[in-house]
């Protein structure tokens, strides 16, 4: 059994991630994710020690710096008693991303221009959804999460770019890497445009393992995300939706073409069991 209450999703105490949001596609997977939180942990803390590098080069300009970060990261993970992750690949994505010029540290404009320039790194935010008109607790929604970078293009916008490592991502196409993350990037911007009290726009996906990769195709490593500035009150009505169906005590599983890559069974004939034996109030 687990002591999950779904009336509680996205309260103050009990906020959501940014980084889940993507899972709502399906209430079913997005529930079952809540309950094994430590599922990949190897991978994720691989993950974490990148990000952990990236923010302090980007903020030293230091590639010893990022390492002496990575070694006290590795260090934490050991006394929590969790996985240490893998640092050897951790730290060649970290050397890969600095050797990009559009890459530059904080504050400092790259030749190429494209992407902007770095001007916040590993910025905590926070942002609250309205709920939807039929959800029961008729609770506004907490969300919650850390943005990996906010960039400012040359007519001084400024838009939020999100890292990843997963290698997950190695056999889908661009829109299916977009269509995974958008929830989240949204969130991001919509979060840090209440922060800062301006406007903060998705920008899009960095794909750190595509620095290493053979295949032309796999080479791309950024990844915009378009959607126009009207279109964000939607995505965030209908995060408040799936919300608001899973507070009111439905987990659907919803059969879609992201079954075939789903992290909780090979199928749908799978996650029907798995709801059954949820044990969810
Ligand atoms: S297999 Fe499909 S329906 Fe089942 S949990 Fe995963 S995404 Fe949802």
């Amino acid at each position: 059994m687990s002591d999950l209450k779904l009336s509680e999703l996205g309260t103050k105490n009990k906020p959501l991630r940014c980084s889940s949001l993507g899972l709502l596609n399906c209430g079913l997977r997005f529930v079952i994710n809540l309950m094994s939180e430590s599922r990949h942990e190897e991978a994720v803390n691989t993950g974490t020690l990148f990000h952990v590098g990236v923010e302090e080069w980007v903020k030293t300009s230091s590639l010893a710096a990022a390492n002496d970060a990575m070694n006290q990261a590795q260090e934490r993970f050991r006394e929590a008693g969790e996985n240490v992750g893998d640092k050897t690949k951790a730290e060649k994505w970290v050397k890969l991303y600095i050797k990009d010029e559009r890459n530059a540290p904080l504050g400092v404009w790259p030749e190429n221009r494209e992407i902007g320039r770095v001007c916040h790194v590993e910025q905590k935010v926070a942002l609250t959804i309205p709920p939807a008109p039929f959800d029961s607790t008729e609770s506004p929604i907490y969300v919650t999460g850390t943005l990996d970078q906010i960039r400012e293009t040359e007519d001084n916008r400024l838009w939020v770019w999100d890292c990843k490592t997963s290698k997950m991502y190695n056999d889908r196409t661009p829109n299916d890497i977009l269509h995974s993350y958008m929830m989240q990037v949204i969130a991001y911007a919509a979060g840090a445009s209440q922060m800062l009290q301006e406007t903060v726009r998705p920008g899009g996906i960095i794909l750190a393992r595509s620095y290493g990769a053979r295949k032309e195709e796999r080479k791309q490593v950024f990844y915009r995300i378009s959607i126009p500035q009207s279109a964000i009150k939607l995505v965030l009505q209908s995060i408040a939706e799936s919300v608001a169906h899973l507070r009111n005590g439905y987990i659907s599983p919803t059969i879609t073409t992201e079954c075939a890559k789903c992290f909780v069974t090979t199928g749908p004939s799978e996650c029907l069991v798995h709801l059954q034996n949820l044990g969810v109030e």
